[in-house]
């Protein structure tokens, strides 16, 4: 728990967010700003601020974020008809919120990145 981190206050529930998905590691929520049909935030909750602060111990964490990503899709309708998923580290990477999260975007024709 970071007391300045704004996803941990959403962890938390000192903030409000629409949850679509918890369990004792992971959170899941929709996008304030949704980009995207379906548009939704996977979060550990564990406080790691960026990729670059993953360690080898976090593997397992990472593939669930993954997995629980891939599952929401399948819920959400858009696994067949495809999604993206997307980690922004840091400044140049388009991060603006220092709690590692995962965008699943889907539910529309996405174009090519850049
Ligand atoms: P980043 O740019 O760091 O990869 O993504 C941060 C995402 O968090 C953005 O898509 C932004 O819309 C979303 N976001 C920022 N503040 C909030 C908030 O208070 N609630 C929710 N649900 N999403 C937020
Ligand atoms: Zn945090």
């Amino acid at each position: 728990m970071n007391s300045d981190c704004l996803f941990c206050k959403i962890i938390n529930r000192e903030l409000p967010s629409d949850i679509v998905f918890e369990d004792e590691e992971l959170l899941a929520f929709n996008d304030i700003s949704p980009q995207a049909p379906t548009h939704m935030l996977i979060i550990p909750k564990v406080h790691v601020a960026t990729v670059n602060d993953l360690t080898e111990a976090d593997a397992g964490l990472l593939g669930k974020l993954v997995l629980r990503a891939r599952t929401l899709a399948d819920e959400n309708g858009i696994a067949k008809s495809g999604f993206r998923l997307v980690l922004n580290c840091n400044g140049e990477g388009g991060q603006t919120v220092y709690h590692l999260h995962m965008h699943l975007l889907g539910g529309r024709q996405l174009r090519g990145l850049g």
